[in-house]
């Protein structure tokens, strides 16, 4: 059964259904040309007139120039830089400093697709680019490959016990797991991250009973996926709730369960796997049920990377591990006006963390910064919008689901899809690089 009919087959619509889908519809059209207005045509005429009426104040001093650095650089933090970039003036005034542990961006959408499919794996790292960074004077934007270790009140620790001295800082930390792949490369450099996706593809080729464990978005793709290409496979999927997706609408939640039945994946809800019981043959769960395994691949136990600020403002880590914020995305401590968090890491985000929220988080700090930098009050907040919690989750090798959902009533969009590697050529061109051409490893430091 195609997710079309799968859907079709749901009751039919009532009329306050109709018109609040209508509402919907008509919110996702204002919500884009709104979100387009806000990153493109008003960031571009702010940065004309920075630039317009900047000079360059003679000589300056060290003790002149303000410093904003950015821990990590995905897509909160790249998207911070890049503001800060291209709006701060060119006048020497003003040295951004990022601090990135990866050789290269790690497009995450990939992973779980390139943990089953060959061939494509070089396209899950794209190279950090001069485009955006190398508009300013020289030293303007300085790229440390490292890792911060900890936050003090005025400079950052790095691993290699470098200090970096900050006047405004943006924690954009995002998430860390354990295990890795499919949810995180696993590693710092491309090679290595390019090596472990083959190493997971062999270990999928070769296994006759796969069991994942995870129904959220990274469990439901890698699984569909996974015996959508080898259908003679046994594919099972573990989920500790009633329903895979269940943090989503229930349109979506029966558009995966029925690609489950239609691909023959099996499905186990309410069970958690025991990881450290596979021993290459079966694996236990939760209830005692044994399960026949020789390929386990865990897609739970994502955690922020919060861990840089438990010296300074412990009181500030949630019991989920973010970091407590205030609307405006200043960290919620009334005595460091200047730190900044967004992204996954920020205890602000909706429903369901996601790249665009990251970014528009970081395009938030990157303006309150600039906002405070004029002598002016951070007055940009983050609100949720409905729009932000959109997903597109792929369900096989050519299908897949596009959500919108306010909470209460969804939209939902089932395509064809003919790309097997996600389209992810729209990324490289987004952040300036050449698909999929890879240009090395960035380095512009002071
Ligand atoms: C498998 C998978 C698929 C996904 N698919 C989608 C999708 O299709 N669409 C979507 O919108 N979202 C998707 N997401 C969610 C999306 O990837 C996250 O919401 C997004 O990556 C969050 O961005 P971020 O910048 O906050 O954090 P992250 O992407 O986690 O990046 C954090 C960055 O900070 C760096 N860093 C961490 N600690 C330090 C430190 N101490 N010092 C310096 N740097 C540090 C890291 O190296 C990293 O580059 C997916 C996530 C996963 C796991």
């Amino acid at each position: 059964m195609s997710e079309t009919k799968a859907i079709q087959v749901r009751p039919a619509m009532t009329l306050k259904q109709r018109v609040r889908k209508s509402i919907l519809f008509m919110r996702l059209v204002t919500y884009g040309v709104r979100t387009y207005y806000n990153s493109a045509v008003r960031r571009t005429m702010s940065a004309k007139w920075a630039a317009l009426f900047a000079s360059a104040p003679k000589n300056l001093s060290d003790a002149d120039i303000k410093t904003i650095v950015i821990v990590g650089a995905a897509f909160s933090g790249y998207y911070a830089a890049r503001i800060l970039a291209t709006s701060l003036p060119r006048t020497g005034q003003y040295r951004i400093v990022v601090i990135e542990p990866n050789s290269h961006f790690n497009f995450t959408w990939v992973f779980p697709r390139f943990c089953v499919v060959e061939g494509h794996e070089h396209k899950a790292f794209i190279p950090y680019t001069a485009e955006f960074f190398a508009q300013g004077p020289k030293n303007m934007v300085n790229w440390i490959r490292d890792r911060v270790q900890t936050v003090k009140k005025e400079i950052v620790v790095l691993r290699s016990g470098e200090e970096v001295k900050y006047d405004y800082l943006v924690i954009a930390t995002g998430s860390t797991v354990p295990g890795g792949l499919p949810s995180r490369a696993g590693g710092e450099g491309r090679e290595g991250g390019m090596e472990r996706l083959r190493g997971m593809q062999a270990r999928i080729k070769k296994a006759t009973h796969i069991v994942v464990a995870g129904g959220g978005a990274a469990g439901v793709e890698l699984a569909t996926d996974a015996k959508d290409l080898y259908p003679d496979k046994s594919v099972t999927i573990v989920h500790s709730r009633q329903a895979l997706m269940h943090r989503f609408s229930s349109g979506l939640q029966q558009g995966t369960a029925d690609a489950m039945t239609r691909l023959g994946v099996e499905v186990v809800l309410n069970e958690k796997v025991d990881p450290a019981s596979a021993d290459g043959k079966t694996i236990t769960l939760s209830s005692g049920r044994q399960l026949d395994c020789d390929c386990f691949i865990n897609c739970t136990g994502q955690k922020p990377a919060s861990g840089l600020i438990a010296e300074l403002a412990p009181h500030t880590i949630t019991e989920s591990g973010h970091i407590r914020v205030k609307p405006t995305l200043q960290i919620d401590d009334d005595s460091l006006p200047n730190v900044y968090v967004s992204g996954d890491v920020a205890a602000a985000h909706a429903r369901n963390a996601n790249s665009r929220i990251a970014a528009r988080q970081g395009e938030i700090a990157a303006d309150n910064i600039i906002r405070a930098i004029r002598g002016k009050a951070p007055n940009r907040t983050y609100k949720e919008e409905w729009g932000d919690e959109v997903i597109k989750l792929t369900l096989g090798l050519d299908r897949s689901i596009t959500q919108f959902w306010d909470g209460t009533e969804e939209l939902l969009f089932p395509n064809k899809d003919s790309d097997l590697a996600l389209m992810c050529d729209g990324a490289w061109s987004a952040l300036g690089a050449k698909p999929f051409e890879d240009t090395g490893v960035y380095t512009n430091k002071a």
